[in-house]
């Protein structure tokens, strides 16, 4: 479904980015970890087309997008919940919805989908005509995923979804990423410093450093990893 392909992506001159080849297969949860700074945020970026790569090529669907517009990646089907939440603080939870889906024309389903991410998070239901900023930072997590669900994605990248939140709101929103992947086939792309949780999740990740794909495999085989223990589960 995703293929990167000898992705370069730079910030000036500093590479971020070097050489990178992941896929993506439909219907998986493939998460990315690494420590601060690895890249995983600008694979991301790369990837729904806000940075740009310098060199290598992106398919979605056998498609490339790396030339394309953040918009038209979005129509094509492919959705970022960003790090730090970045929901419309002054909006309500009902119009920071109706802006994840304003790029669809077909309003019938969006009234479905809209039924659906309520009965996902029935906190967003109660808190529909509250102001998005006043929501709690795991009910704002909640509210981005939502949001990123009304473009009704089949790609779903999500970074950091797990950063500041207590761990009974983190274990509720990964129960709920896993939900969405089995119940609409909706393909995840994940991104995590919480590496323990993030394989727990995922049928397969990648292992990022300094720019790099170190190790690609089952997220069990990775769990198992002496390496991966070491640097990244603690153990
Ligand atoms: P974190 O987990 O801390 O978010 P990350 O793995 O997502 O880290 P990136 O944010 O992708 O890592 O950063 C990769 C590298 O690119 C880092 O060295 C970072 O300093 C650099 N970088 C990221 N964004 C910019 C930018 N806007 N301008 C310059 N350098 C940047």
């Amino acid at each position: 479904m995703l293929k990167l392909s000898n992705v370069n992506t730079y910030y000036g001159n500093i590479q971020a980015l070097k050489d990178l080849s992941i896929e993506i297969n439909e219907g998986e949860i493939i998460t990315l970890i690494g420590a601060n700074g690895a890249g995983k945020t600008t694979t991301l970026m790369s990837i729904s087309g806000v940075v740009k790569p310098r060199s290598g090529e992106i398919l979605f669907d056998g498609q490339p997008i790396h030339t394309m517009n953040p918009e038209k990646i979005v129509t094509m089907g492919l959705c970022q919940v960003p790090e730090g939440r970045r929901i419309f603080p002054q909006l309500t939870v009902l119009e920071n919805l109706d802006m994840g889906a304003y790029l669809r024309e077909d309003k019938e389903e969006v009234k479905k989908d809209l039924d659906y991410v309520m009965d996902l998070f029935p906190i967003l239901k109660e808190r529909r005509n509250q102001a998005g900023g006043t929501l709690s930072g795991g009910e704002q997590q909640m509210l981005a995923i939502s949001r990123a669900l009304m473009a009704r994605p089949r790609l779903l990248l999500l970074d950091e979804p797990s950063l500041g939140l207590a761990p009974l709101i983190i274990k509720q929103i990964f129960e709920i990423i896993k939900r969405i992947n089995k119940e609409n086939g909706t393909t995840i792309f994940l991104v995590e410093q919480n590496a323990n949780l993030a394989l727990k999740s995922a049928h397969r990740g990648y292992v990022m450093e300094n720019g790099v794909v170190t190790l690609s495999d089952t997220a069990q085989n990775l769990l198992s990893n002496q390496e991966v223990k070491k640097a990244y589960l603690g153990l």
